[in-house]
């Protein structure tokens, strides 16, 4: 693929109002998320965060000061924040899926493009883009102490 996203996570009319330090933040945090995503994608549906069991059962376990889902292990009863529990948890769509909905989102791609794209229905589109919409909101309001 050919497109350089790392330049285009921002519509061009947001791009134009930021500095160069502030672009380089948010491609940061995009890129930290889409990691971040990989990364509880795989412990979830693979490995304890915590004691590294196979396949383990994970139960909720209350939430942070700032809202955030934690789970429970139940080999080693340990908790962890799961950070991407809004974006996937619930959802029926696999990470790879949301990876690109989270690009076409940012490039300001139009629902029935991103619905093309990543051949789902443009409801089902709408849906994931407000959830992801949110989980920003959310991810914000964390690291800047919004409340
Ligand atoms: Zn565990």
């Amino acid at each position: 693929m050919s497109i350089n996203y790392e330049s285009n996570y921002l519509l061009p009319s947001i791009y134009d109002q930021l500095c160069a330090y502030q672009k380089d933040r948010v491609s940061q945090m995009i890129r930290d998320f889409i990691e971040t995503n990989r990364q509880m994608n795989q412990f979830h549906f693979e490995y304890c965060p915590k004691c590294g069991q196979f396949h383990p059962v994970l139960v909720k376990a209350g939430k942070t000061k700032a809202g955030k889902q934690m789970l429970k292990c139940s080999s080693c009863h340990k908790r962890f924040v799961c950070d991407h529990e809004q974006l996937t948890y619930y959802s029926h769509q696999p990470q790879s899926k949301w990876n690109d909905l989270i690009i076409e989102t940012q490039k300001g791609n139009s629902l029935l493009h991103t619905a093309a794209k990543i051949n789902v229905h443009e409801s089902t589109v709408f849906c994931m883009r407000h959830k992801y919409l949110h989980f920003i909101e959310d991810m914000e309001s964390d690291i800047y102490g919004r409340s």
